[in-house]
């Protein structure tokens, strides 16, 4: 454990007319501030009503104080609440006391750094802390909960005692290569790396689609003029989950609306002007829609049956990475079926956003595109630091098989597995840099 001099204090909650405010303090002298606030010692986690007054004895306020001894607190050091009334001025004076009393003001996200550094939590969870304050969703919620209860790092580190296994295993063999087997040439050997492999590329998946539900999913709505798109997002947002955002723009703007459909971000472009201009205006639209187009995970292109044809080249525009959905709509005008199919590895919708009929399956296509749908139960949340650490773990694990079964080098293969082995303890901050670290705890709010 790594014993920290300083005494951290910042108001954790509150500032909320009517809640209480917590005033936190972690280090090795916060038990001896508390003690001067209560007027005695105060017993390990046992809520002491309290008087807390400023250095002239001036009621501050009342409320409870509670004790967490070192190592049994969150941070692994003594630490200690002061709960009051949520009050930005009471809560103010509260951590001005403290301050006084020798504690210093708490960077963002010290509490958890110290938290890591104590080992009370891997970097997956202290990261999971700042996603679910930040959670934009119930499934994103649930999701960063999961990781911060350890789901993610619990699968990393199984990773990674199967490949330091392998390590072990291959490196054995160089070490004695007069043996008469050929160990790296061991059917079960060969196994186990590609069993390893499979494994980690399912989580990096996971990791991808937790990083979508930390996120959320950015959905464009493309098409022509007048083929039904703003009244696609209307009857989307008369659905009480969604969040009418305005985006303030011009007539000319070619981002029309933006809302929030339970965390998934779903703005309408206009693909009509995405043509050549010398309007200013019209130039800054086009430069607009296009970046929106390209950081879009979904797009959804409304057409008609009629039209289909000659809108599908619309969706060429789009990054090959985007995925995408076709929405064939205004059925009521042909009296057709709301119904759903896969054409060529594309879902595609027959709706009507006049009618309302089908809206419920462009719904369910958006909620398992943000992986909130129902069989998502073990999901947790990602960063997408982890996802990029998980890839470059991938790509090792690639040539650590090549390096074994193709060429038979054993000393590369371990060297491969070494990397692999590196790329997995910066997800969880086994192995990490200052500068990361530093980054990370940075987009913490302060109290936390
Ligand atoms: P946008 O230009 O793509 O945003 O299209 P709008 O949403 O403004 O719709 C263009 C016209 O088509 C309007 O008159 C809508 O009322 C109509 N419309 C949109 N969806 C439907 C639909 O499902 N059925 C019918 N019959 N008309 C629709």
């Amino acid at each position: 454990m790594k014993a920290q001099a300083e005494t951290i204090a910042a108001i954790a909650t509150g500032a909320g007319a009517g809640g209480i405010g917590i005033v936190r303090l972690s280090g090795p002298s916060a038990p001896a501030i508390a003690t001067v606030l209560l007027g005695r010692k105060p017993l390990p986690r046992h809520a002491h009503f309290c008087h807390f007054h400023d250095e002239h004895g001036s009621l501050l306020d009342r409320g409870l104080l509670l004790h967490f001894p070192a190592p049994h607190s969150f941070t692994g050091e003594d630490v200690v609440e002061l709960q009051a009334h949520g009050s930005r001025i009471v809560l103010a004076s509260l951590l001005d006391r403290v301050i006084r009393l020798g504690a210093r003001q708490a960077r963002a996200g010290e509490f958890s750094e110290r938290a890591f550094l104590n080992g009370k939590i891997d970097l997956i969870q202290a990261e999971a802390i700042a996603d679910l304050i930040a959670s934009g969703s119930q499934a994103a919620a649930r999701a960063a909960l999961r990781s911060l209860d350890g789901e993610f790092s619990r699968q990393v580190r199984a990773l990674t005692e199967a490949v330091v296994r392998l390590r072990v295993w291959i490196e054995a063999a160089i070490d004695f290569p007069e043996d008469e087997i050929d160990f790296l040439a061991t059917p079960q050997l060969i196994k186990d790396l590609a069993a390893t492999s499979v494994r980690l590329d399912e989580l990096l998946a996971a990791s991808r689609r937790g990083v979508r539900l930390a996120d959320g999913l950015h959905v464009v709505i493309i098409g022509r003029p007048n083929a039904g798109k703003s009244s696609l997002l209307n009857a989307l947002a008369a659905s009480d989950r969604a969040i009418v955002t305005d985006v303030p723009g011009t007539t000319r703007d070619l981002l029309r609306e933006t809302i929030d459909l339970d965390g998934i971000g779903i703005t309408l472009v206009d693909t009509a002007g995405l043509r050549e201009s010398d309007d200013a205006v019209e130039i800054e639209g086009i430069r607009r829609a296009r970046d929106e187009l390209q950081r879009a995970d979904l797009a959804v292109l409304v057409s008609t049956d009629e039209q289909l044809e000659q809108d599908l080249p619309l969706l060429a525009a789009l990054p090959a990475s985007t995925a995408r959905l076709v929405v064939h709509n205004k059925i009521d005008l042909v009296a057709g079926a709301a119904r759903r199919e896969e054409l060529e590895g594309i879902a595609h919708l027959w709706l009507s956003a006049r009618t309302g009929a089908g809206l419920d399956l462009l719904a369910a296509e958006l909620r398992k595109a943000a992986g909130h749908d129902e069989g998502n139960d073990g999901a947790f949340s990602a960063r997408k630091r982890h996802v990029n650490a998980l890839q470059r773990a991938s790509e090792h694990m690639c040539s650590a098989q090549g390096a074994l079964c193709e060429q038979r080098a054993g000393e590369l293969a371990a060297e491969e597995l070494r990397e692999v082995q590196h790329a997995l303890g910066e997800v969880t901050g086994d192995f990490s840099n200052e500068d990361l670290l530093g980054r990370i705890f940075a987009d913490f709010c302060i109290g936390k």
